[in-house]
């Protein structure tokens, strides 16, 4: 194996081997670019040494034939005394760390160099600040020596001198302090400062290949989901210096704005300064447009090469560069980061150029940018207004903008939004005994914690708004407050929280309605204004989305409202018609005289009751979705949904009694309770087995949806209906339904002298169900995976109770990354799904295939479902334009 490549060997697409930065230095210099020369250690020798101990036989030999070649091109030897070659060692993973890993700059220098760089650049002061740099970083991150020592000495030294600021120190000083940062290294490191070139090389390489593991890194990757084995690479490249004075200086520039996408001049620039200097912030700098009254040569070569760069890559970059003395070197360029909007408008705006064509601009687009797109956001034009504070920032967790009345615990959380309150919970970190709180605030704040913490993990699978980790945040539930510096929050006071952003306001931020929303609404007005380019981009990108994609899109709706809105939004059917959700509110009684009924009679009668008004809901459900499939599923939810809560009922029945006034009914439905308690209601009486049980549920809702179908035809509507049979496990019980269901679509035809054609299919949610596929697919016309209870089923594990008990542990530890419940398992469940696609082709070639899980709206599981050969994937109503943007990226 080949450890070690010189910036001229390595190219681009070599991120695995030589990390994101090694290979974008290497593209640049064979692009011509003027890159400072240099080497990079690839990730493979990381790993070695991070899995051995120690680094790899062969790395000491090629590392020193690399140095040679670059010492013979710079004209000078790492470290030597009167004409010092300088070297940054850097670290480089494949996906980006910021900050997470080791830098040490200005390798070679040593007593005896410091004057050989003294006179190389012609200024005393700068080789000693350089050096004094060197031991610094070296023994901070090298040699683990307390970084605080370093201040704390530098500080005295200015103290001494009445001064503020290090460039106020000389020559002198800065010697002076080389001394004094010499024995603090030699009295905790307990040796001294290594003066050999390169052995100060080799500690540094080992340093950054160590800094791999630090909690900080490994916390880092745990919540960016990198994975932890990736090893970092390791550049060696040769210094140049942006503080030789006012002709020299640093900055990072963008390509395009990566908040608007927009092509301008977007950077900074700081003069007489290091890369380093611009992080932490010691003078300001100035915007990038600024440098071309400094120093127009290498603004206008910056500017070439910043166009040079975007044709290349065909898409925004950034860059970090240095002027040394009016030469401007290239340290660093990657594809850059952008926000969702940014991402829509440039990838058209390539498209426009002719950089790509349509299917890559699909792929320069995620389904979660559309969807934070598609949240709330608050009005920008509100900072500054009166009442509106920024209190701080925090992690951006779960999207959205949340708006409520501040409050310290769940308790009071619940009782509030009772009384009709929105509340913000803000806690330290939330546990599973704030499940309830979190349930009724508007959104969550939390001081601690990061992107896996228990918070952040329930709000996002709740949809909720969430910012986790704000640490300037104090808060003090004991006192029900939250103080930053010194501004107050007390309970009740209103706070607003950004989801998107991260950032915590005091007050009432107005929340603007998404443009793309509006858009995908039909309300967008035209105009020519930012939030129309935005529009304009999203509805190219769908439009390419919805010509190249296989899957069709469907929603998971239950009323006419919820079907119209899916259908502006681009749904081409229902996929899932939940019929419990129309037994709610008042209904509910009716349902519970069904279960009580003792004789066939009184049930009959209550079936009667609730006959016409299950007709009018699909007869509006029909008319809403005319022309287009809607998939009805048959009654579905454990029985005991529908009655009163055992304890309370209890209770109530116990007091009546102690007054002697007990009433018959209450005593029946409490003995009904007893009857339906079950201890696992999931893998009890409900779906088809309620069909089965309980006589004439399924063929009164079987009848109603014929009526309402033969109604709409008569009315010259088009319905299209489908009937659903929930948790079938053996094609024996879909026979059954499908036997008495025949008969009454039958009859109903008979009567109304319409014909109905109306398929029958089931759901597969069991891993019985999926294993016999090729059995079910005798007696269903359709499939759809109901992912949601095929995961619960297939793990074994509670689909209402684990996000929010352990599985916050299990993340962490890193059993998944995300949750089975958001993202298909496609290893378990996912490979029961292949199977029964294959089977229940086999036995019915037309068999069509869906999902109707919440997976049927997760970007990743629709790429699944599209390669497994599915129809359609259906999803709830606002999910459907990321389910039509993932299909077509999955297509194309
Ligand atoms: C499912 O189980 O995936 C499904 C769609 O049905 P429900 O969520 O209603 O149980
Ligand atoms: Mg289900």
């Amino acid at each position: 194996t080949k450890f070690v490549y010189d910036f001229t060997e390595g190219n681009k697409d070599l991120k695995d081997l030589l990390g994101g930065k090694g290979a974008n230095l290497a593209e640049m210099t064979n692009l011509g670019l003027p890159v400072p020369p240099g080497f990079t250690i690839t990730t493979e020798a990381c790993k070695v040494y991070l899995e051995s101990g120690a680094e790899p036989v062969a790395l000491r030999d090629e590392v020193s034939a690399h140095l040679d070649a670059l010492e013979e091109r710079m004209g000078k030897k790492l470290g030597q005394a009167d004409n010092p070659l300088l070297v940054s060692v850097r670290s480089g993973a494949k996906f980006s760390m910021p900050g997470m890993m080791d830098t040490v700059l200005n390798i070679g220098l040593s007593d005896k160099s410091v004057q050989g760089l003294a006179k190389q650049a012609g200024d005393d002061r700068f080789a000693w600040d350089s050096y004094r740099r060197l031991i610094q970083m070296f023994g901070k991150t090298v040699m683990d020596v307390d970084g605080e020592l370093f201040e704390e000495e530098l500080e005295k030294a200015k103290r001494a001198k009445k001064v503020t600021v290090d460039t106020d120190l000389d020559a002198a000083d800065l010697k002076k302090l080389v001394t004094r940062f010499k024995k603090i290294v030699k009295t905790e490191a307990g040796r001294d400062f290594p003066q050999d070139p390169r052995e100060q090389m080799d500690l540094a390489i080992h340093a950054v290949f160590d800094s791999w593991n630090t909690d900080r890194a490994k916390l880092y990757r745990r919540q960016e989901r990198i994975p932890g084995d990736l090893g970092t690479a390791v550049n060696v490249c040769s210094m140049v210096f942006g503080n030789l004075g006012p002709d020299s200086g640093t900055g990072v520039a963008f390509t395009r704005d990566p908040a608007s996408g927009h092509q301008g001049v977007y950077g900074d620039y700081l003069q007489n300064a290091q890369g380093e200097d611009v992080v932490a912030g010691i003078r300001n700098t100035v915007p990038l447009a600024e440098l071309e009254s400094i120093d127009k040569k290498s603004y206008d070569q910056l500017m070439q090469i910043m166009e040079t760069l975007e044709n290349h890559y065909k898409d925004l970059c950034d860059i970090e560069f240095t002027i040394e003395r009016g030469q401007l070197w290239m340290l660093q360029t990657r594809v850059g980061k952008r926000t969702a909007g940014a991402a829509f408008r440039i990838a058209t705006q390539l498209v426009d150029q002719g950089l790509i064509d349509e299917a890559e601009a699909l792929q320069r687009v995620t389904g979660a940018q559309l969807a934070q797109l598609m949240f709330p956001r608050f009005d920008d034009t509100a900072h500054g207004t009166k009442g509106i504070e920024l209190l701080g920032r925090g992690i951006a967790a779960s999207p959205g903008a949340a708006v409520g009345k501040a409050v310290f615990d769940s308790y009071t959380a619940i009782k509030w939004s009772r009384s009709g309150e929105k509340v913000i919970l803000i806690r330290r970190e939330t546990n599973p005994d704030d499940l309830d709180g979190m349930i009724a605030a508007e959104g969550i704040l939390t001081s601690r914690g990061g992107k896996t913490s228990h918070a952040a993990v329930v709000a996002r699978g709740m949809g909720k708004t969430c910012v986790c980790g704000a640490e300037e945040l104090e808060v003090d539930t004991k006192r029900r407050r939250l103080t930053i510096g010194d501004i107050v929050v007390e309970e009740g006071d209103v706070v607003s929280i950004d989801g998107s952003t991260g950032k915590v306001y005091r007050g009432e931020v107005p929340v603007v309605p998404s443009p793309v929303v509006e858009y995908f609404e039909g309300r967008m007005h035209a105009g020519a204004d930012d939030a129309d380019e935005l529009v304009g981009a999203v509805h190219r990108i769908m439009a390419y989305a919805d010509r190249v994609r296989r899957l069709r899109v469907r929603a998971n709706a239950d009323n006419a409202e919820d079907a119209l809105r899916a259908r502006r939004f681009g749904a081409q059917g229902i996929g899932l018609c939940r019929t419990e959700h129309m037994f709610l509110g008042e209904r509910r009684e009716m349902v519970e005289k069904l279960i009580l009924a003792d004789t066939d009679t009184e049930r009959e009668e209550s079936l009667k009751q609730l006959l016409p008004l299950q007709k009018q809901d699909f007869i509006e459900l029909f008319e809403a979705m005319d022309g287009l499939p809607v998939t009805v599923r048959l009654l579905d939810p454990p029985l005991h949904e529908f009655l009163p809560d055992i304890t309370e009922l209890s209770v109530r029945v116990a007091l009546a009694e102690s007054r002697q006034d007990s009433n018959e009914n209450d005593l029946r439905l409490l003995q009904a309770v007893h009857r339906l308690h079950e201890q696992n209601p999931m893998l009890g009486l409900r779906g088809v087995r309620l069909g089965l049980v309980i006589p004439g549920l399924f063929a009164m809702q079987v009848r109603a949806i014929a009526e309402a179908a033969a109604d709409r035809k008569n009315a010259k509507g088009d319905p299209r209906a489908e009937i659903m049979i929930p948790l079938v496990g053996t094609v024996q019980e879909l026979e059954i339904v499908r036997e008495e269901a025949d008969r009454v679509v039958a009859e109903v035809e008979e009567q109304t002298g319409v014909e109905l054609k109306l398929a029958i299919g089931t759901m597969i949610e069991l891993p019985r169900a999926a294993l016999t596929a090729g059995q079910i697919a005798e007696a269903a016309q359709f499939f759809s995976f109901g992912t949601n209870d095929l995961t619960q089923t297939v793990w074994g594990f509670s689909r209402d109770d684990v996000e929010a008990s352990f599985f916050t542990a299990y993340l962490e530890k890193g059993i998944f990354g995300v949750s089975p419940f958001e993202t298909i398992d496609k290893d378990g469940v996912g490979s029961l799904v292949k199977s029964a696609v294959e089977a229940g082709r086999a036995t019915r070639p037309d068999l069509k295939l869906g999902v109707c899980g919440e997976h049927g709206g997760d970007p990743e599981s629709v790429h699944f479902f599209h390669e497994v050969g599915l129809d359609y994937v259906s999803c709830s109503p606002f999910r459907i334009p990321v389910a039509r943007l993932e299909a077509g990226r999955a297509a194309s």
